[in-house]
């Protein structure tokens, strides 16, 4: 049995006790916001995907997605589930209040989003899809095409995808092939073939609004030659009703590891009436910004996962008698005791839970940065913020998901022989969350973009927003006795980071292919480092509270408890992080490419 309870105090910790919710609730957009409608919308969020969609997980791990005539059913129970998270306003929930939404911050969404992932990560692609495809929307659609599917994607009434990929183009979306042709109405009609697109096509939403990349006759070659369609599965009548059945066809839905219940298309589209969003050739800009908002959920995805995989262990290692304590029998009326008393099944544990705790820390900060670079109050404190979100989204993205995965299999582990068959669904969490570290732009390529792109711009400019706090931090908390030796340890990753960073700068200069063999290593150092900050941070407030007697004091016991496990037993990989980068491509690059 998957076992899931909303983590509803943890959100609260991090949202008003770890990071100043009142930063946001300052700002004029969300004036009407504060911690208390935060805590309802999340109890209430915590309800639905408790009750609601938890129940259908392994259900629709069962059955499937099935494509007949070029219709998909999703698995029983979907239809429902969704009309229910539509009603119940989850759709809208920070969408922006002129298109029908109620503006809620994001950071709200995400919290949301980590709930509906760890209780059906399936179900969550098809609204996540909807919304990455309303920021690209919102911020390069024109006022009529806004107008008039913003309103209906916002209810849920119509759903979004996202269509990049092609059979010989995953990656490399220069080399795609997709064709659009201007019309002398100002429309486009746009041919070719796109596989793997999740909730490409369904029976959930009346409409499916596919943001589609494609190529105009005159385009330059490559990735600087690509603009974005929108392509309505039905055209919408003049009353905004769905009409005339487009051009877009289902062809097939994969067969794959996990998330059975989201459908992965393959549609072919054929003469299908499109129009442009943003400027023709500009697409990926335009693409980006959907790109850039699905990268942060999926991100999300594997933080969801990880708190589901935690929960799922720990109610398993009360129960599973095996064995006794090395320290003599804890249990001694029971014929064993539970697998919980053992230290490695302790450090699985652990483990698992700082994944989780530490992730939700981290994932909400960048949130609520991202509110900021939407709704600051000045142009600097907007730059300021999305220079941060810039070079923690492939952070978010790569970290989370490989934390989230590393949790699933702790799980399974923790389960034993149990966690291996299908049974008790852990199983389903492995492979469910595989594909998050593959999906929207490989682990791999996140960390190439760390690198690449968002180091260098402005002289290193995008790094300020992590480094400059923690520095801060180390100089204010040297002597602090609440830390202890924490500051320490703070210091001395920042310091292998802050090496590596100049390394990387340096010799990736002179030679790119040693800031890519550099990549994925210093993605997660970076990403460890961001976590070591906020875990030092988070003994800072909960020590004072921990002394205080009341129901709170385990929470706060347990948050002290987490922070001391990461740093010693999680912290010490930046050492070895920084002695792999520091390595250099040699190794890697030493053998030639028909040696292998
Ligand atoms: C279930 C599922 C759902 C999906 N949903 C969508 C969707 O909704 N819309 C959509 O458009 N696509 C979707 N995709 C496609 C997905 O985004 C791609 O699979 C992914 O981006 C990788 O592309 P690829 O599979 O072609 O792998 P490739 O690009 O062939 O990469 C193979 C390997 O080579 C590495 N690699 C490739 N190029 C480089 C390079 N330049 N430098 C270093 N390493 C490199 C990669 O990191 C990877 O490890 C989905 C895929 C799946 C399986």
């Amino acid at each position: 049995m998957q076992t899931y309870t909303p983590p509803l105090r943890d959100m609260k910790f991090v949202l008003t006790e770890l990071h100043d919710f009142s930063r946001l609730t300052t700002l004029e957009a969300f004036s009407e916001v504060d911690a208390d409608l935060a805590e309802t919308v999340l109890e209430e969020g915590g309800k639905f995907t408790s009750e609601v969609l938890l129940p259908l997980n392994a259900s629709g791990d069962r059955e499937g997605c099935r494509l007949e005539n070029g219709v998909v059913t999703t698995p029983k129970g979907f239809r429902e589930a969704y009309r229910q998270f539509c009603e119940a306003g989850w759709s809208a929930l920070s969408a922006p209040p002129e298109f029908g939404g109620q503006g809620l911050p994001e950071t709200i969404g995400m919290m949301l989003s980590e709930m509906i992932c760890a209780t059906n990560l399936s179900f969550g692609l098809y609204p996540g899809l909807t919304g990455g495809a309303m920021v690209a929307l919102r911020k390069y659609g024109s006022d009529e095409l806004k107008a008039l599917y913003l309103p209906k994607m916002i209810s849920g009434e119509w759903s979004g995808s996202m269509c990049l990929t092609e059979a010989h183009c995953g990656t490399d979306l220069g080399l795609l092939r997709t064709k659009a042709v201007p019309q002398e109405d100002g429309t486009y009609r746009v041919s070719g073939a796109k596989i793997f697109i999740s909730a490409g096509e369904h029976d959930l939403s009346e409409n499916i609004i596919h943001l589609v990349l494609a190529r105009l006759a005159d385009a330059p070659a490559g990735i600087k030659g690509i603009s974005l369609f929108l392509v309505p599965k039905y055209l919408p009548r003049e009353d905004g009703t769905p009409g005339e059945r487009n051009g877009v066809l289902c062809t097939g839905i994969e067969h794959k590891m996990g998330i059975k219940a989201s459908a992965t298309c393959q549609l072919a589209f054929d003469d299908a009436k499109g129009w442009l969003v943003g400027a023709p050739h500009k697409g990926m800009q335009a693409m980006f910004a959907m790109m850039n908002a699905e990268r942060l959920g999926v991100g999300i995805q594997g933080l969801g996962i990880a708190e589901v995989s935690y929960q799922s262990a720990v109610a398993y290692a009360k129960e599973r008698l095996q064995g006794r304590s090395l320290a003599g029998a804890k249990y001694p009326a029971l014929p064993a005791d539970p697998i919980v008393v053992h230290p490695d099944v302790r450090r699985m544990l652990m483990t698992m839970r700082v994944n989780a705790e530490g992730c939700r820390a981290l994932g909400a900060w960048v949130a609520m940065t991202l509110d900021v670079a939407e709704h600051g109050a000045d142009e600097r404190q907007r730059r300021d913020a999305e220079d941060f979100v810039a070079l923690m989204t492939p952070v978010v993205k790569a970290l989370f998901t490989d934390l989230g995965f590393e949790s699933a299999n702790l799980a399974v582990q923790t389960y034993g022989g149990h966690g291996y068959i299908a049974d008790h669904g852990v199983e389903q969490l492995v492979r469910d969350s595989r594909i998050a570290m593959i999906y929207e732009g490989t682990n791999g390529i996140q960390a190439l973009d760390l690198v690449g792109r968002k180091l260098p711009p402005h002289m290193g400019r995008n790094l300020r927003g992590l480094f400059h706090p923690i520095a801060a931090f180390i100089a204010e908390n040297k002597e602090n006795p609440l830390l202890g030796e924490m500051v320490t340890g703070l210091e001395r990753a920042f310091g292998a980071l802050q090496l590596a960073t100049g390394q990387i700068a340096e010799r990736g200069m002179k030679d790119p292919e040693e800031a890519g063999a550099a990549a994925t290593d210093y993605l997660r150092l970076i990403g460890l480092v961001s976590l070591a900050y906020l875990w030092a941070r988070t003994v800072a407030v909960a020590v004072p509270k921990s002394f205080a007697a009341g129901p709170d004091q385990a929470f706060y016991s347990g948050k002290i408890a987490s922070a001391r496990f990461f740093y010693d037993r999680v912290l010490p990989e930046t050492a070895s992080l920084y002695l792999k980068i520091k390595a250099g491509k040699a190794s890697m690059m030493a053998l030639a490419d028909d040696a292998f």
